[in-house]
């Protein structure tokens, strides 16, 4: 909730795909706008989506709460707007972490597993964070050796993956929505006093997730986008829906 010792949003230091990051007036603070910007295959399918940037700010700051409340560190420190998340400033992991719990995506694709095989448990695969690679996958040896994250911190972000993975399955459940896979980034905070406290980042969002409805498969995130299955704003408007009980309110245009 902002406050009137809200931070308050000042330059501009990056623009995202989805998102964009800007300084605060206060050190160790940054202030994450999302937009309504969709992107697929590393930045080759490319289309704004009304609404997207509201859908995906509410959801990944609902469940950050959650996630804080349950005992995993977030990043997320208070939503003053509909768009906007202001964060503990971190230094991102160059490792992406990605819980799948039935085959679908690049797992099958690699694998050759049939898309909606149930896997015999979760498995936590990690890719380096890498535009100009197409973000490749990895091993724990790799990001040892090109010193992206140290073994503590790779065993700390499995554990934390497979944590963050029950308390989804469950909170997608309520939904009537099975959690396919997800993909999960983390840093390190940068604030005196916090330095190195290892907190999970960026967004848990149906851009980084696929969730399929249970019984009918209907897929409600951003496969709907990548494979043209069908509308993304109604979909991601369903999806608040379902999560919130009520209506994604009309924009005010602001
Ligand atoms: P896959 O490896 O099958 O393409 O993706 C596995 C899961 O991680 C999917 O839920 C997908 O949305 C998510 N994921 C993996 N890499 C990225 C990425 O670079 N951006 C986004 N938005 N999601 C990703």
């Amino acid at each position: 909730m902002a406050t009137s010792d809200s931070p308050t949003r000042k330059a501009l230091r990056y623009t995202g795909k989805a998102k964009e990051v800007y300084d605060t007036d206060q050190p160790g603070l940054v202030w994450i706008h999302f937009t309504d910007g969709a992107t697929a295959f590393n930045g080759v399918k490319k289309a704004t989506i009304a609404d997207k940037g509201r859908v995906n700010a509410a959801i990944s700051a609902h469940i950050f709460e959650r996630l804080e409340a349950a005992g995993v560190p977030t990043h997320l420190v208070a939503t003053p707007g509909p768009l906007d998340h202001v964060c503990h400033e971190v230094e991102i992991i160059p490792v992406e972490v990605v819980v799948r719990n039935v085959a679908a995506g690049g797992l099958s694709k690699r694998l050759g597993i049939e898309e909606g095989t149930v896997l015999p448990r979760p498995l936590v695969e990690f890719f380096y964070k890498s535009d100009e690679l197409n973000d490749p996958l990895i091993t724990h040896d790799i990001a040892l050796m090109m010193g992206w994250a140290e073994a503590w911190e790779l065993a700390y972000l499995e554990h934390a993956a497979l944590e963050v993975n029950d308390f989804l399955r469950d909170f997608w459940g309520e939904f009537e929505l099975d959690l396919i896979d997800f993909k999960l980034e983390f840093g390190r905070a940068t604030a005196p006093g916090q330095r190195g406290r290892i907190l999970l980042a960026d967004e848990i969002t149906p851009d980084g997730s696929r969730l399929w409805e249970r019984g009918t498969r209907r897929r409600f995130d951003k496969d709907v986008f990548r494979r043209d299955l069908g509308d993304l704003g109604d979909t991601y408007r369903a999806l608040f829906a379902r999560v919130f009980g009520q209506d994604l309110p009309a924009a005010t245009g602001a």
